[in-house]
């Protein structure tokens, strides 16, 4: 059953303003960032950077990083690739999960605000804990199982079969780089996400129960068969709506919970 006590700090109050642009700046932009702090007792506060267009990069990332090398080096987040490619730097700007190497400041009409992946613990500032999600993905088994004698050489695939993973288009579940842009944008997730997998996890167990090298379809199935895991699913299609890769996981889980019902009726 959801929880709607909110901690004690959960309240966010205004922050302080931070005008980093300088006298000469000619093109500038607020950045409204969320900071919080565990090791003090303070509630969380957005914190206002105006900052000089034309000493960073295009993107909300190097706006992100320009604060932190040049302005604020107190301020934390997760970066890795900065190519659309690692997820790490999933966040929720101006009201839509995103990644922040993706996002163009130019975007964004106005200032723009940053918060965490909504209706995650925060570790700090715009770091969400992802260990819950994380262990869930564990809990679908995302290798490849297999009993049969294993082949002299690699098990191959027909490029039709490869397709299914990959999408004509590369846009199949194989190309999602676990953000969770979609999970935390999912009502459903947001209330039940102790037993709902949510649709990126979900999307993974597809990619495993439709790859034709996989022994295990069957046993896949009967751990998703459950009113919680998957079919707390109710079709909203916010999942498909954010995803940044423009992955489709409402299909993934359609797909799975037609061959359910395939099979009840086989
Ligand atoms: S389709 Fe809707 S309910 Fe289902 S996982 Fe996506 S956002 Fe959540
Ligand atoms: S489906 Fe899209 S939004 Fe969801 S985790 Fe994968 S890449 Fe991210």
């Amino acid at each position: 059953m959801a929880q709607f006590t909110l901690p004690k700090n959960s309240k966010v109050k205004k922050g302080n303003d931070i005008d980093a642009a300088g006298a000469g700046a000619k093109r500038m932009k607020t950045v409204r960032i969320y900071r919080w702090n565990p090791d003090d007792s303070e509630n969380p506060r957005l914190d206002s950077y105006t900052i000089d267009l034309d000493k960073c990069g295009p993107m909300v990332l190097d706006a992100l990083i320009h604060i932190k090398n040049d302005v604020d080096s107190t301020l934390t987040f997760r970066r890795s690739c900065r190519e659309g490619i690692c997820g790490s730097c999933a966040m929720n700007i101006d009201g839509t999960n995103t990644l922040a190497c993706t996002k163009a400041l130019d975007d964004v009409k106005g200032d723009v605000k940053i918060t965490p992946l909504p209706h995650m613990p925060v570790v700090k500032d715009l770091v969400p804990d992802l260990t819950h999600v994380y262990a869930q993905y564990e809990a679908i088994e995302p290798w490849m199982k297999t009993d049969s004698t294993p082949p002299a050489r690699e098990r191959l695939q027909a490029p039709d079969d490869a397709d299914v993973l990959n999408g004509h288009d590369g846009r199949g579940p194989a190309a999602c780089i676990l953000c969770f842009c979609c999970s935390t944008s999912c009502p459903s997730y947001w209330w039940n996400g102790d037993r709902f997998l949510g649709p990126a996890i979900l999307m993974q167990a597809w990619r495993w129960i439709s790859d034709t090298r996989d022994e295990a379809k069957g046993e896949r199935l009967d751990q998703l068969e459950d009113p919680f895991r998957l079919y707390r699913c109710h079709t909203i299609m916010n999942c498909t709506k954010t995803c940044p890769k423009g992955l489709n996981p409402a299909q993934s889980i359609g797909e799975i919970k037609k061959l359910l019902a395939t099979r009840k009726q086989g």
